[in-house]
């Protein structure tokens, strides 16, 4: 039995290198604020989890997830066993219902603890590693048709398997856009096309009537999250794959949009869904309606990333092309060892204990903005 001694909660604020044009509901994002948890064991052993909310996308905020993890969230589960955890989970539901990614860092952090007591890591407690690597997923900016296809080239040649392309603005110009990127990559380079919630319905109808000609492989969360009724119209619309993001917040969610025909395929995020136990949850709801998954990211560090690694590697329904899993790479540093995972455009499994990174104090202490300790 390992005993949860301390929950310690630490708020950072780090940048981008380059900031982030996403859709007109966003903007241009210039900082990423995950939040970093330690959970220690009375014997000494420390589990790393990390939520990365962010305002307008997810319903909860950096501080909010700050104040429910210090406030409501650690003093419950102090003494707890933190490789059990079901029970762990259990607890947390019953003091605090939604708050999926404030529960998903202790989450992650129990599974941290439950892999480094067992030896080995996540991805073979769930039951073994089904994938040698994976293949990831580029990221495009661009304004002009010019510079995005110029952008679009320069992902291609660093060797990521697939392009996700940030729309949501003009609905034509950035129609164009997609059709310029087409151009430059060749007519076999997987594109995720992802509107961010920047639309209504019949922006994103023409929009999507004029980049078909692009032969996306996806088309992700053209409208508000919480008009699941309206992607489904929009699914129905259209013969492009349809993904959600901002809609699948939970296993509930999931349900709302596999009852409604919103989606081809759910875009999970470890931190947004609640953790590795909720995401494993809502992947198998899928595989059983025939749904496959798209490994997403937030702007997000690497401990995020490692749990969500662990969990593509024992997903079965894969969405067939890239996932993003480069996101450390596009911020100021890496806090973890996680990027030493990625080479010429893949991801391989971490074979370290538990989620399989170490967190770099050193690097971390740079962005810390708050901190605070419950427990001894
Ligand atoms: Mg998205």
């Amino acid at each position: 039995m390992l005993r949860i001694a301390s929950v310690e909660i630490i708020e950072t604020k780090i940048p981008l290198k380059h900031p982030y044009r996403l859709s007109q509901r966003y903007g241009d994002v210039a900082f990423t604020h995950p939040t970093v948890v330690k959970v220690r064991t009375d014997d000494g052993l420390v589990g790393f989890g990390e939520t990365d909310a962010w305002v307008g996308f997810s319903s909860e905020t950096p501080e909010g997830v700050a104040v429910i993890l210090k406030n409501n969230i650690a003093p419950k589960i102090l003494g707890l066993d933190a490789t059990n955890v079901l029970k762990v989970h259990e607890t947390m539901e019953f003091f605090m219902r939604e708050n999926h990614m404030a529960k998903g860092t202790i989450d992650m952090a129990c599974y941290d603890l439950l892999g480094k007591a067992a030896g080995m890591p996540v991805h073979r407690l769930l039951g073994g590693a089904l994938y040698d690597s994976l293949p990831i997923m580029g990221a495009g900016g661009g304004e002009s048709c010019e510079e995005a296809a110029a952008a679009a080239l320069e992902v291609k040649a660093t060797g990521y398997h697939s392009l996700m392309v940030k729309v949501g603005r003009d609905p034509v110009h950035d129609a164009e856009r997609v059709l310029a990127v087409r151009d430059a990559v060749g007519p076999d380079y997987p594109l995720i096309l992802d509107a961010n919630q920047g639309w209504d319905l019949a922006s994103a109808k023409k929009f999507i009537g004029i980049a078909k000609d692009a032969h996306p492989a996806l088309f992700e969360q053209a409208l508000v999250a919480d008009d699941i009724e309206g992607m489904a119209a929009l699914r129905r619309s259209c013969d492009v794959r349809i993904s959600v993001d901002e809609s699948l917040t939970s296993f509930r969610r999931a349900q709302d949009a596999i009852r409604l025909g919103a989606a081809d395929t759910f875009s999970i995020k470890v931190c947004k869904n609640g953790g590795i136990r909720e995401s494993l949850r809502i992947i198998e709801l899928a595989r059983c309606h025939g749904i496959d998954i798209l490994f997403n990211s937030m702007l997000e560090e690497g401990i995020t990333q490692a749990a969500s690694l662990n969990v593509a590697l024992v997903t079965s329904n894969l969405f067939p092309w890239g996932h993003a899993y480069f996101s450390p790479l596009r911020l100021d540093a890496d806090i973890t060892t996680y990027s030493s995972l990625i080479r010429n455009g893949r991801v391989y499994p971490p074979t370290a204990p538990g989620l399989g990174v170490e967190l770099l104090d050193d690097v971390l202490d740079r962005y810390v903005t708050a901190r605070a300790v419950v427990g001894k």
